[in-house]
Formats: structure tokens, sequence, C-alpha cells
């Protein structure tokens, strides 16, 4: 794993019950350097007061903000899921009421304190909603809160969960592809950053293997992190999709703090090609610094240099208002233009799609050097827009040769290894389906 060194470190008492699970701590815990010792057992009354004591009542504060009073790695809960129906759910809820009193990303972590976080969480498209984002309907699996990295516009770097009953959690992950058939390709953790704590943790080498076995499925696994030497002598059969997001090396180095830079993310995904991985680039967030332009075409260039990507997004950042975006970065990173432009339209629209505050004609211009610089460097590469509306869709649509119905992106569960935008299409609106 990554030298980490988390702060407290706790194992929920149905965890420590289960020997995989105990297993695993102990596994974990050597990689740490820690002894076992250092582990706090937690029942559930036990649990409440660590959350107080922890502040992790209180997570939902993004980690540039002058007010995240928090420097060096995430407090640890060593947990397992407890795959609790609704009723058993609500009796939690009942029996605990700090559950029913948190709000926002608290809640959602408190709930995978006690053990039943979603497992996977499910996007529908949905054409009639107000701020259409264009991506399809998929599902995306998780195992983890929380993460050992600190970008600044992100808010899991203060506790981290992670669920250790490996073996249930693949069960749960066939029911669901049984339930789901039209989903071929599946995304794993965008709640944490998956590849830090292997191979000690276990999860990804049981996803690869395990995805290796099936006929026409496919995982992701997605990172910001080059700690990938691991992956490199498993049985993959072509079935694993590496992924990371990338950014220009000025935003890596400055604003994602603790995560690989630029080059170092192009060297493992080298490493994972030669590997037989087809390996995947997401420029996301992509964020306008005042050399967003420069640094973007080196970018490009370098990732051409180390390896042949199967396909490229591209996401602009998003924000709550001009306030929090000059509270979350060092404003010498950026032209003073941009933060005027930003109040301007902020005054003027109230920015009324959270998912889009940037303005459309500026997002499209960003994305139009990219998409110009990408073809430069590789004419045949196929690039995509991620959460992007269906307008921007349109207007870019003939610059990236694919269209708002028809489109191969990152993480779309019809985007199997080397599929084009033209062999995608969908009987109903939502869910894409490849056609050979
Ligand atoms: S790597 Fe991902 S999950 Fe981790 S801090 Fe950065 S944005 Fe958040």
């Amino acid at each position: 794993m990554k030298r980490v060194n988390p702060r407290q470190l706790y194992m929920t008492q149905w965890a420590y019950e289960d020997p995989a699970c105990l297993e695993r701590m102990r596994r974990l815990m050597r990689g740490f350097g820690l002894p076992e010792d250092r582990v706090r057992i937690l029942d559930e009354d036990a649990l409440a007061q660590a959350i107080v004591e922890n502040n992790w009542h209180d997570l939902d504060i993004r980690q540039g903000r002058s007010d995240f009073a928090f420097s060096g790695d995430p407090d640890v809960v060593f947990n397992s899921f407890r795959w609790m129906d609704a009723d058993e759910m609500r009796a939690c809820v009942e029996r605990n009421p700090i559950l029913g009193e948190l709000r926002g990303y608290s809640r959602g972590a408190a709930r995978a304190l006690y053990g039943f976080p979603d497992f996977y969480h499910h996007e529908v498209r949905d054409a009639s909603a107000k701020h259409r984002v264009n991506c399809w309907t998929l599902h995306d699996l998780h195992s983890a809160r929380g993460c050992f990295h600190k970008c600044q516009y992100c808010r899991r770097g203060r506790m981290t969960t992670l669920m250790l009953d490996i073996e249930d959690f693949l069960t749960h992950v066939d029911r669901l592809l049984e339930q789901n058939p039209w989903q071929k390709v599946t995304r794993y953790d965008v709640e944490s950053d998956c590849l830090v704590l292997e191979p000690e943790y276990g999860m990804c080498r049981a996803l690869v293997e395990h995805f290796a076995q099936k006929d026409d499925r496919y995982i992701i696994l997605f990172s910001k992190s080059d700690n990938v030497d691991f992956l490199l002598d498993l049985e993959h059969k072509g079935h694993t999709i590496m992924l990371w997001t990338l950014s220009t090396p000025t935003v890596s180095e400055r604003i994602e703090v603790d995560t690989a830079t630029t080059e170092e993310r192009l060297i493992a995904a080298r490493k994972c090609q030669e590997a037989g991985y087809t390996v995947r680039f997401k420029f996301k967030p992509i964020i306008p610094i005042a050399d967003w332009r420069a640094e973007a075409t080196k970018m490009i260039e370098m990732l051409f240099d180390y390896v042949q990507p199967d396909n490229l997004s591209m996401e602009m950042l998003f924000f709550n208002n001009t306030a929090e975006l000059e509270e979350l970065f060092s404003k010498d990173l950026f032209d003073p233009d941009f933060f005027r432009l930003m109040a301007a339209h902020e005054a003027a629209t109230g920015l009324p799609d959270g998912a889009h505050v940037i303005p459309h004609d500026f997002r499209a211009m960003v994305y139009r050097h990219y998409a110009k610089e990408v073809q430069r460097v590789s004419p045949d590469a196929r690039l995509s827009l991620c959460a992007e509306t269906k307008a921007m869709w349109t207007e870019m649509a003939s610059l990236l040769g694919q269209t708002a119905e028809h489109f191969v992106c990152n993480c779309s569960p019809a985007s199997v290894p080397g599929a084009r935008g033209d062999q995608i299409y969908s009987e109903d609106g939502a869910i894409p389906l490849f056609r050979a």
C-alpha cells in the first residue's frame, strides 16, 4: 500500500466477529506498520460516541476550505456490510438517533459506519429532469467511504470506513449484474480511491479475478493513484479497465493533495497497459487555472507519449458558488478575470444548475481546446463529455464525432473495451446497449 498513517483506528463489533474480516484487518494493520492493539472495537453505542469525539458528524466540509482544520491521514474504521433489509435499517436508525440527525455527506458516512452503506448507487438518465445530465443509466459499486487523498474540492479525507466482507460483496455484485443484464461495464469506487490500500485490502484483486471469470462483464478500477504494481501479474483476462482521472500538472500537485502527479498516473497507466489492461482517462475536474490552455496541451501530449487510451472524457469543476470557489483554492493559481466572470454569472443567474455552475460558453471554450488538442495529437482518439448537458452535447457533437444518443465514454455501462460511439444505441432512451 502507499505509506499512510491513520490517526485513530477502530473496528466495528460485527466485523470483528467475522474471521475473514479480522484477518483482513490484521493484514491492513501490518501494511500500516502499526500494532493490532491500536484498534478499538466499537459496538453501536460506542460508535455514536466515536462519531462525536472525532467530529465525523461534521464531514461535509470541502478540504480546501479555511475551516477544514485537519491535516494528515484519515481515521480508519474497519467494518463490514450488515446487509440489512428496510425494516432492519429502520430499527437501526431508531436505536441510534445520531443516524436520523445527520445530513448530507455526514449522513451517508454514518450509515456506512453502522454497516449499511449502499453497496452501489443507481443513476437514471431522465430526459425530463430540469438540469439534464446526458449520462446513461448505470449502477456504480462501493465498498468504502473516505479517501487517503485530500483533493481540495473533495470532502472524503477525514474518515475512511472499509467494508472487509469481500466474499459477501461479490455475491451481492453478482446478484445486481443478474438483475441488470444490460450493464456490461461497472465502475468501482467513486466513494474512495480504490488503489491506495492495496494489495492489503484485497478488494481490487478480488474484483479483477472475479470479473475475469465472466463472459461479457467488465470492472472499472477508478483512481488518482499510481499504486498499481500489485495488479501487473493478475489474471485479468481483459475484463478490468483502468480509469484514471487525469488533471494537469499544477492541479495534480497543488490542488489534488497527496495524489499521484500527472506524470506518475501516466507511468502507472503505461505499466497497466503493458500488462494488458485497457486504460482510460477522465479529464476531471478540469479546473480553469490561469495557464489552463498550455497545461492541457502539455498533459495531452504527455498522455499520448505514454499510452494509447481506449477512450477519454472531460468534465469541468463544479462548486456551490463563487464565494466557495474563492475559499477552496489559492487565488494565485487563477486569472482574476475568471473570478469576475463567475461573480457576474452568479449575480445574473443565481447559478440554478448546481452541476454546471461555470457558464456554458466558458465550458464549451475549454472543451473545444481539449478536443482540438486531442485530435491534433491523436486523430482517432475517442473523446466524450462527462456529466454534461444535452445542449453541450449538441454543440460539441461534430467536434467529438459522437452524438448525445450514440457515444462511448469512460464509465458507460455499454462502453466495453474498444467500443465506438456508432455501436451504442438505446431502445428506451436511458439504458445503453452495445452492438458488435
Ligand atoms: S482522490 Fe477522489 S475521493 Fe480521494 S480526495 Fe481526491 S476526489 Fe476525493
